[in-house]
């Protein structure tokens, strides 16, 4: 992207921060503290729909919980940031309960290995590159079926990390990005 492209969006940014730090320096802002205060770590999918949007639909306030946001909410079966954001949040920042929030129209749902490559190829991306990236994305991306089960998955892995402490409890969920219903996996 050329600076020229970014230009628009960064100026709008940049205004937005500015009318924030006003409004801020007039009406004053809440210390919060870095631990969460629900000691709750989620593990979210990135979909625009959620923005401000899963918070209050969970009752969290800012402070509340961790958030870690990765399409799909995959957790996968080596070490990834998605694991490390984990770690840190349970040892570092006192988190105990872990909460994988799936939602439903998931993009994820539609993407599959072969329909990412294949806009990589339109895009121009090296052939050769996107060969050697070919089997982990498919590894990655076709695993996801359906909302509920790959929730469900993500959940089965983390109780069974052997990194996680037995404190640590992990749940999930799958709510609605039109609505805000969350539905539990487990009746707890
Ligand atoms: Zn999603």
């Amino acid at each position: 992207m050329t600076n020229e492209t970014l230009k628009p969006i960064i100026k709008e940014l940049k205004a937005a921060n500015e009318a924030f730090l006003q409004k801020s320096a007039k009406e004053g802002l809440a210390v919060v503290d870095k631990y969460p205060k629900r000691n709750l770590v989620i593990l979210t999918c990135m979909d625009t729909r959620l923005v401000n949007f899963l918070e209050p639909a969970l009752g969290l306030e800012r402070g509340d919980a961790k958030i870690i946001k990765v399409a799909g909410n995959t957790v996968s079966d080596g070490f990834d940031s998605v694991l490390g954001s984990l770690l840190v949040a349970v040892y570092e920042l006192k988190a105990h309960t872990v909460l994988v929030v799936g939602h439903e129209g998931c993009g994820m749902l539609a993407t599959t290995g072969e329909s990412l490559c294949a806009k990589m190829a339109e895009a121009g991306i090296d052939e050769t590159a996107i060969k050697e990236l070919r089997p982990y994305i498919e590894t990655w991306a076709d695993s996801i079926e359906c909302v509920e089960d790959s929730t469900a998955q993500s959940v089965r892995k983390l109780k069974e990390c052997p990194y996680l402490p037995a404190y640590v409890n992990v749940c999930g969920c799958v709510i609605n990005p039109h609505t805000g219903a969350v539905s539990f996996l487990e009746d707890l």
